[in-house]
């Protein structure tokens, strides 16, 4: 498929080339219509790749709480590598999130919160809000914005890194436009009781319903998201948040391998995302980081 026009009918095969770094046969292809010539490679995720055996690996090691450090000790290659690869794989992971939301049956029942984390020090802290579908935990959208330090850090935080505009309105709305492709007009939204969700909900699903309930405590000492209540309205994305704790390794409490960029944070929770979501089917399928074509 021509990767500028997105048509097979004008493309003709046009040679092949061997890949020097693993001596595979690559087809190489032109379109008519536009006149540029393309191969098998140019759509593939290891574009421009010569450390291409481990990119499976590597998804799934960065998305098993390993930091980027561990995994590139674990590949024997050099961290800008992997750093390279969360990136590629971020922007892959991100798109394929897209098509799934457009692609998929309209979401009847969905679940949204925010998990807090930040960025270098807990005094630029950043709000992530997820949002899941309550049936099968598959994870819709992502996205993430600064917000001010809280009341003790609050003082400490002006006079080292000076005022830092609150993004978490902005965030949300990300979040709301996001979900606006795969969310059913009449849906039921499950949050806690945050002043700002009403009226969020209200201006992007006009006809949904918004149940709310009551934030509980943490049942583990460091783990906010399972709740010591019997009963947990919004289990589902709880539960989901927790795999996002434990699974990200820049996202887990008490850690020193935080996260120095935000755009570079999204990015692995697009991978996480992604990951949950192929986790979740790997009876089906087996779970492998490709360009999603529905
Ligand atoms: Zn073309």
């Amino acid at each position: 498929m021509c990767p500028r026009c997105k048509c097979e009918q004008f493309t003709i095969k046009r040679g092949f080339y061997r890949r020097p770094s693993d001596d595979k046969k690559v087809q190489r292809y032109f379109c008519k219509a536009c006149k540029i010539g393309f191969s098998q490679q140019t759509t593939s995720i290891d574009y421009r790749q010569r450390k291409r055996w481990f990119n499976q690996s590597c998804f799934f090691t960065l998305c098993s709480g390993v930091s980027q450090r561990r995994a590139a000790y674990m590949f024997q290659v050099v961290p800008r590598t992997i750093a390279r690869r969360v990136k590629k794989f971020g922007e892959i992971c991100e798109k394929n999130l897209q098509k799934y939301r457009e692609s998929r049956s309209k979401v009847k029942e969905v679940e949204c919160d925010e998990m807090e984390s930040f960025i270098h020090s807990k005094l630029k802290p950043v709000t992530i809000p997820v949002a899941v579908e309550k049936k099968t935990r598959k994870v819709l959208a992502v996205s993430i914005g600064n917000i001010g330090a809280k009341s003790c850090l609050k003082g400490l935080a002006l006079k080292k890194y000076g005022k830092r505009p609150s993004e978490r309105l902005k965030a949300l709305k990300t979040l709301a436009q996001a979900l606006q492709t795969c969310v059913a007009s009449e849906a039921r939204f499950s949050s806690d009781k945050c002043p700002l969700y009403p009226k969020l909900i209200r201006d992007f699903f006009p006809n949904a319903t918004h149940f709310t309930c009551k934030g509980a405590r943490g049942a583990v000492i460091g783990l906010g998201e399972i709740k010591k209540t019997v009963f947990d309205p919004i289990f589902t994305l709880n539960h989901t948040c927790a795999m996002f704790r434990d699974n990200l390794k820049t996202l887990s409490r008490r850690t020193w391998a935080t996260a120095k960029r935000k755009d570079r944070l999204l990015l692995l929770l697009y991978i996480y995302a992604w990951f949950h979501n192929l986790w979740l089917d790997r009876k089906k399928v087996k779970p492998r980081l490709e360009v999603f074509a529905p």
